[in-house]
């Protein structure tokens, strides 16, 4: 290793913080972590790579946040409690400044969550972020894809469809709206909403890849069909004028949301709106879980919608 990535990991030791659990954190050749004997340990990674997951000129605290949230929102679509995280960097030259600006939004979002980062590695190479995120449950409480029920509400959270209006006015050279563009860069992963589900949810997923295309995940896994009233999805005050087709394409399609799709008995309607009265998220139902297969979205005329594409797929 050479000295400047022995500094920069420094830097990073140096405002990591502290969190319970850690018997050893950065420093060692591994760090040693004590999970309690009631609860179970929830493990994520997703990698971030320059160009791909996130604009080249996206500021490096925007990147930092992002790299830590999209990790917190795979957390909190199992209903986990963040409690560790290990941060792989790959960097095309070992420049501090740009690590303390990274750091700024990474550690902002860490701290909001009390996540303690405990390690991680750092080499030289293109620019790509790696995040594994940790969290804990209790023993069989854990939200998952595959427990949705014929019968079933499906939900979503916030107002999906915002980031991708903001990536698609980019790719064309626009600038997008202030609030949209925040949407982007800055998602809010529904960790407070998840924990909340865990006991009235059947099942649930983050949104990544688009509405339609994780709620296929939630169905397959789950061996069920579902049906969405598009008329039903809610927008953003950006998105709310815009022409229905050309919006249901990001807010049924459009990747990068981080809000949550969950599946829960009718029964539940009333506890769920209560349960996230007090988080920073409201959820909306937009249709039921039924027992034939696949996913089909309805237009305001109870017309089958076709998507223009159904969501982002690499290595198209
Ligand atoms: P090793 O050669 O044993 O893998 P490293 O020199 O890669 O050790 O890392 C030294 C210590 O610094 C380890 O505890 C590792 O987890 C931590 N570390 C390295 N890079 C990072 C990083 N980007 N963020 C947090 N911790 C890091
Ligand atoms: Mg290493």
């Amino acid at each position: 290793m050479s000295a400047a990535e022995f500094d920069l990991i420094a830097r990073i030791r140096a405002r990591a913080g502290q969190r319970g659990g850690v018997v050893l954190g950065i420093g060692d050749d591994a760090a040693l972590l004590q999970v309690p004997p009631d609860r179970q340990l929830v493990v994520t990674a997703d990698t971030l790579n320059a160009g791909v997951h996130f604009p080249d000129a996206t500021a490096p605290a925007d990147i930092g946040w992002k790299s830590l949230a999209v990790n917190l929102s795979d957390l909190a679509a199992m209903g986990a409690v963040p409690a560790w995280c290990t941060l792989s960097l790959s960097l095309p030259q070992a420049d501090p400044s740009w690590v303390d600006a990274f750091l700024d939004g990474f550690l902002d979002l860490a701290d909001q969550h009390a996540i303690g980062l405990v390690g991680g590695d750092t080499t030289r190479g293109p620019l790509s972020i790696s995040v594994t995120a940790m969290g804990l449950v209790e023993s069989g409480g854990a939200l998952r894809r595959d427990r949705a029920r014929v019968g079933d509400d499906v939900w979503v959270t916030g107002t999906p469809g915002d980031a991708a209006a903001a990536l698609e006015a980019l790719q064309q050279g626009r600038e997008a709206p202030k609030s949209l563009r925040q949407r982007l860069d800055r998602p809010m992963p529904r960790v407070a909403a998840g924990r909340r589900l865990s006991g009235l949810a059947h099942a649930c997923i983050d949104i990544s890849d688009g509405l339609l295309a994780d709620l296929t995940h939630i169905c397959e896994s789950s061996g069920v069909g579902a049906e969405i009233n598009l008329v039903e999805l809610p927008a953003s005050a950006d998105l709310a004028s815009v022409e229905s087709n050309r919006r249901w394409g990001w807010q049924a399609c459009g990747g990068d949301d981080y809000e949550l799709c969950f599946t829960a008995s009718p029964h539940n309607r009333d506890l769920i709106v209560q349960a996230l009265d007090f988080t920073d998220v409201s959820a909306t139902r937009i249709g039921r879980i039924v027992s034939e297969q696949g996913v089909r979205a309805f237009d305001a005329d109870a017309q089958e919608w076709r998507p223009p594409s159904r969501g982002y797929e690499h290595f198209l």
